[in-house]
């Protein structure tokens, strides 16, 4: 019998990724659409059956060739209804059955995750914590999010929320989230808190190689220059990076006591700072966690990049069509 395969898409804040993946994670048709979440969501389901279809047309195959289809997003989904109640990327979603959506359009059974989730069962499955059991993924960019693979199996929580690794609190009294919330991990170590707090240092005075890079605009500071700066030694950005690292720790150091995960897997865009951000991160983890608990923990940053989302809606797919059969 021939290799399951699903068509997929991931919906990012600046663009929708399809792709056709086959049940060993090869992908055998890709296509990158903008997003512009701006113009409702109208305009985003028809990037999403637009991907679809240019996937496939790439992988050379039609609808009837694949299982299912899958669509990852952040925020909040309700899995079993289909709905994506909330996302941060798609301003102006509010409940849209997407999942109806796509069936019209394509004829496709058709499966919705959160983005992260996604992401977590694409590192477990076919990235960094493969042969792994259990598994925390960290998803550290403008903002943070996380999923997790307990006992091999996507865990999701009573109804759909759990993974919000992002949320938790690492600083009481500490600086306002934008879920409401003070101090979580999400406003102390994303990539948006590392830019703040290089503005913060370099407009009280601070000398950093990130003033050339940023062109004399403090404002202009993102994590991906922080990285640069502190890769050829600059003193600020480092200390900056190490920061965000030890608050990273310190929830890291939680969810091993919580979970006793083997693997912990960071991904997102700020992750390529690699040993940068993870070695300060472990320090502390390793400093805080049960030893019991900790003895033999991996963290390690994830080896699929950008398609770590794609790629674990695909299996998500894949398993999900095998289960209902
Ligand atoms: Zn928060």
């Amino acid at each position: 019998m021939a290799m399951s395969l699903a068509v997929v898409a991931d919906i990012g804040g600046t663009k929708v990724l399809a792709a056709v993946v086959a049940a060993d994670g090869t992908v055998l048709g890709q296509a990158i659409l903008p997003t512009e979440a701006q113009k409702g969501p109208e305009v985003v389901i028809g990037r999403v059956i637009e991907g679809f279809r240019l996937a496939l047309d790439k992988a050379g195959l039609g609808v009837e060739d694949v299982v299912g289809a899958g669509i990852a997003c952040a925020g909040l989904v309700d899995v079993d209804k289909g709905v994506v109640v909330t996302s941060p990327n798609l301003l102006g979603w509010d409940r849209v059955p997407l999942r109806g959506r796509i069936e019209a359009a394509l004829g496709l059974n058709t499966f919705l995750a959160n983005d992260a989730n996604a992401a977590a069962l694409g590192e477990h499955r076919f990235g960094a914590g493969q042969g792994s059991s259990y598994l925390v993924f960290v998803t550290v960019s403008t903002g943070i999010g996380g999923g997790l693979v307990l006992g091999g199996r996507l865990y999701t929580g009573a109804w759909g929320t759990a993974g919000e690794v992002g949320h938790m609190t690492v600083e009481a009294g500490g600086p306002q989230c934008a879920c409401g919330q003070q101090g979580c991990l999400e406003v102390l170590a994303s990539g948006t808190a590392m830019a703040r707090e290089a503005r913060r240092r370099l407009e009280a005075g601070g000398t950093s190689r990130l003033l050339e890079l940023s062109g004399g605009h403090p404002e202009a500071v993102t994590a991906e220059l922080i990285g640069r700066a502190a890769r050829e030694g600059d003193g600020l950005a480092r200390e900056v990076a190490e920061r965000a690292a030890t608050y990273l720790g310190i929830g890291l150091g939680s969810l091993v006591n919580l979970l006793n995960p083997e693997v912990i897997v960071v991904g997102g865009g700020v992750s390529r700072m690699g040993e940068m951000l993870l070695a300060p991160a472990r320090a502390t983890m390793l400093s805080r966690a049960f030893p019991s608990a900790i003895q033999g923990v991996r963290l390690v940053q994830g080896s699929l990049g950008g398609m770590a989302g794609a790629l674990g809606m695909a299996s998500y797919v894949m398993e999900a069509v095998q289960h209902s059969r």
